[in-house]
């Protein structure tokens, strides 16, 4: 590791005023993900802000009468709060289907949203790689990608994101507070997340300067029907290969409202709201669930090794939805 070095931010406004006087500088939450990078030398901030004594770590009700869940509260702490149990589930679920007890004892909600890819190729320095070192290529292209991304790659980088809450915070239409040299915004986490293009080195929408403070989750939590589905290598201690977030808002056996979103199939979770608009006045049967599984799918491309994906995707939407519509448990 190289040398760096280290203070402690009390609030808000002294975190940003850290990580813009120097150069080079990172906050630090949990640590589960930039310490790692840092060890084998993929990230390199020469400074780090630690964050994990400001006041960010509560959960409580919001304006619009859902939940604002403070960045630094742990994943772990998120997916047991009985508010978010009762009334989000699905968030509940999908956090759980991620890391170990112990990761996410330690693992934040914002440094979640942020943790980098997990391409192999991206962790070996000694291969080229556009998001580790731009212009330098993608080996994943024409390598090993089993694992990569079939939806919304661009031939600079066919990465994946690899976060569990995101994809269950999309289908949540969540929203993101953040605080930076300008004041504050709010980018919903729809555009939370980029696709790769041609800066596939930048994952977010989020400035250099700019603290993850909140995460808003709207009144509407899809706690009737839902399911948080992960098809992965092993059943546990393993990043998704496909993930459906599902959830479903019935009206007797007609669907009012639909709502999905798919992860390790591209490089942020992945929505299509026309194919969810399909459901719309619907009857929850597999006829039904196929379409919405074409729609998501549609321009779907495979590089070789993961062109199973894309079949495995369409068959876990229409299994995720009728897991939902039953509230059978998902595997
Ligand atoms: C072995 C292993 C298995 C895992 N499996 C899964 C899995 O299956 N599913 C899954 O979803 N995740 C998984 N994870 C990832 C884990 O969930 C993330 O590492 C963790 O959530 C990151 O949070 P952190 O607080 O430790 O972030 P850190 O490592 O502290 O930070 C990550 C990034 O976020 C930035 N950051 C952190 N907080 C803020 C903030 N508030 N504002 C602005 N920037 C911030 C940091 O600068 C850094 O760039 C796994 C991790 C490991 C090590
Ligand atoms: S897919 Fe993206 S992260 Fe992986 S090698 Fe290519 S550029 Fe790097």
């Amino acid at each position: 590791m190289r040398p760096f070095t280290f203070t402690k931010a009390s609030d808000v406004n002294s975190a940003v005023s850290e990580v813009t006087s120097h150069e080079s500088a990172k906050f630090i939450a949990g640590g589960t993900n930039l310490l790692d990078l840092m060890k084998i030398d993929v990230m390199h901030p020469a400074h780090l802000v630690d964050i994990t004594h400001i006041a960010l770590k509560t959960i409580e009700e919001n304006e619009e009468g859902g939940l604002r869940l403070g960045a630094l509260v742990t994943n772990a702490d998120t997916a047991y709060n009985e508010q978010v149990e009762q009334r989000y589930p699905l968030l509940s679920h999908a956090i759980l289907a991620g890391a170990t007890g112990q990761l996410r004892n330690m693992a934040t909600d914002g440094g979640n949203l942020l943790q980098r890819t997990r391409c192999y190729y991206f962790y070996d320095t000694q291969t080229p790689c556009n998001k580790r070192e731009p212009g330098s290529g993608c080996s994943a292209i024409n390598g090993y990608n089993r694992d990569l991304a079939i939806l919304g790659t661009s031939e600079h980088c066919i990465a994946t994101h690899p976060s569990d809450m995101a994809v269950a915070l999309a289908a949540l239409e969540a929203k993101v507070n953040v605080s930076g040299k300008n004041g504050e915004r709010t980018i919903p986490l729809s555009e939370f997340h980029r696709l790769p293009g041609d800066t596939p080195h930048i994952d977010t929408n989020l400035k250099a300067d700019e603290i993850i403070t909140s995460i808003d989750l709207p009144a509407k939590g899809f706690a009737d029907h839902y399911t948080y589905m992960k098809l992965r290598d092993r059943s546990s201690y393993a990043f998704a290969l496909v993930s459906v977030a599902a959830a479903l808002d019935m009206e007797g056996d007609t669907i009012k409202e639909a709502r999905i979103a798919l992860g390790g199939v591209a490089h942020k979770p992945w929505r299509v709201p026309e194919g969810e608009a399909l459901l719309q006045g619907q009857q929850p049967v597999a006829e039904n669930f196929r379409k919405v599984a074409e729609a998501y799918l549609q321009g779907a491309k495979g590089y070789g090794d993961n062109d199973f994906k894309i079949e495995l995707a369409k068959r876990a939407i229409v299994r995720a939805l009728e897991q939902a519509y039953k509230m059978e448990s998902a595997s």
